[in-house]
């Protein structure tokens, strides 16, 4: 079974036939080139891009990372003569892959053993929370590979 996925707007596209490690990454490269707290990565076998290839920044003298150059949406972690990892986030289904593995705990972010406890939304403001999300009229490229994108294209 192949897994597919792409960055959000759609311009890179790939498929492939398994991932192996997943894992998550504290070390502070991650934060910064994912913008997140930490890089969500996936190791991967028969890696194939569908549509558009990803632009590069070789974020250390062993690594480069990619991402779409077009929106931004970061994809691949690439160590030096090995296969891309892949940002897990990116995949159509990224609740099919787990991470297992969590690297780079010196630059762990203080708060971040607490997210889970975070509260949600009071419930005095979900109301208006529903009313937001019901006007976003979004422009992602789809959990799916497509014929064509954008539509009409
Ligand atoms: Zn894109």
């Amino acid at each position: 079974m192949s897994l597919s996925g792409g960055c959000q707007c759609g311009a890179v596209r790939f498929r492939v036939e398994r991932t192996t490690r997943a894992s998550i990454c504290h070390c502070r490269m991650c934060q910064k080139a994912s913008g997140g707290f930490f890089g969500p990565f996936a190791d991967v076998e028969g890696l194939t891009w569908t549509r558009g290839q990803p632009k590069c920044f070789r974020s250390s003298n062993l690594v480069r990372r990619g991402f779409c150059e077009t929106c931004g949406t970061p994809l691949t972690f690439e160590a030096d003569g090995g296969a891309p990892s892949l940002s897990i986030g990116a995949f159509d289904d990224p609740s099919a892959i787990a991470p297992t593995l969590q690297m780079g705990e010196a630059d762990k972010l203080p708060y971040a053993d607490g997210l889970a406890d975070l509260p949600g939304i009071p419930p005095g403001d979900q109301e208006r929370a529903t009313a937001h999300f019901a006007r976003i009229v979004s422009h992602q490229h789809p959990d799916h590979d497509t014929d064509a994108w954008p539509p009409g294209a």
